[in-house]
């Protein structure tokens, strides 16, 4: 482990001492445990997929809304509530006990590692801030640089494809897919999708918010540089807070070891998709904005996109950038940013 994080059993809360390299292994052991004790709605496993152009499209129809079940991944406006101990899963102790895989502690604050109720893929977990973490305010929003070091240091700890995904939702807004105002990320695998939608090398300087060509989202990126990006990103957080601009960050891994820190401001207005007649990849949250697409995209639809991939992957790129602010907004953020 880095030297910055401790990590805990969640159920006898006892101290695991573990090497840096050793860290997925008891993660993804404790993972596959909790999935034998069914503390997923739906075994991953039985995901489909298809490669539609440069994207990844999967079919999850247990994320579909409208089911009876308040638990994770029921990602929309529609449901949203203001936080309060009673409404939140992430508060409940029920929920904890089924899905929590340990507990990380950075400084004084304290984490959850937890498997996602009804994942878009597998091995999809959560990091969700402790109800009783005593620095704990639990907002769905980028509180500070330091949060965002510990995240940073505990993704290098994972797999190199293992990728961290935000949904904020200030004031209650929910375009970014969030719908729960309870601090958490999203954290699953990632790799050729990626890979195809996002052009490398592409650092270019090491102290401005840059764009990455190609990639069909507006869209910031951060520098390389842990203790930089994540001032950086926290300073632009801070405008759209200020806006209740809701925003989506994507935290990743390039091949050389870099990190990647993205962050994309959403466009409110979003209509409601559909691709030849039926309902599609709403793009709910980060994971639509890096490539993987189709949480609750429907079987007809589905196989629709893959009669038709060309016509799919239009749609696709045009929903990415529509899906996100505009880029004389985005000009209008950047003139923000640099008079913080
Ligand atoms: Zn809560």
């Amino acid at each position: 482990m880095k030297t910055s994080l401790r990590c805990y059993d969640y159920h006898t809360k006892s101290r695991v001492s573990l090497k840096a390299h050793e860290f997925s292994e008891y993660v993804f052991s404790r993972y596959q445990a909790r999935v034998r004790a069914g503390a997923i709605l739906i075994d991953a496993a039985v995901t489909r997929a298809a490669q539609i152009g440069r994207y990844e499209v999967r079919l999850a129809p247990w994320r579909t809304r409208g089911g009876n079940d308040i638990s994770f991944g029921i990602m929309s406006a529609d449901i949203y509530q203001p936080h309060t101990s009673d409404n939140c899963p992430f508060c409940d102790d029920q929920v904890l006990d089924r899905q929590a895989i340990a507990v990380i502690e950075a400084g004084r604050q304290q984490y959850y590692l937890m498997a996602n109720y009804k994942p878009v893929g597998p091995e999809h977990m959560m990091l969700v801030k402790g109800k009783d973490s005593p620095n704990g305010d639990l907002a769905q929003i980028i509180h500070s640089p330091e949060e965002l070091l510990a995240l940073f240091d505990l993704q290098y700890l994972f797999p190199r494809e293992f990728s961290f995904y935000f949904n904020s939702s200030p004031g209650g807004e929910t375009a970014s897919g969030a719908s729960l105002d309870h601090w958490h990320w999203q954290m699953f695998r990632l790799g050729e999708a990626f890979k195809r939608l996002v052009p490398v090398p592409l650092w270019v300087g090491p102290d401005a918010a840059r764009s990455v060509p190609g990639w069909p989202a507006q869209h910031r990126i951060f520098s390389p540089d842990q203790p930089t990006s994540a001032r950086q990103l926290f300073k632009y957080a801070h405008v759209l807070h200020a806006a209740n601009n809701a925003y989506n960050v994507f935290r990743g891994q390039l091949a050389d070891g870099a990190g990647l820190t993205a962050l994309f401001p959403r466009w409110r207005g979003t209509p409601v998709t559909e691709f030849m007649g039926h309902p599609a990849y709403p793009c709910h949250g980060v994971d639509s904005l890096v490539g993987l697409f189709g949480s609750e995209t429907s079987q007809a639809s589905f196989d629709l996109m893959q009669q038709h991939p060309f016509a799919a992957e239009q749609v696709l790129t045009r929903r990415l950038t529509e899906i996100t602010q505009p880029p004389d907004v985005m000009r209008w953020l950047d003139v923000a940013y640099r008079q913080r």
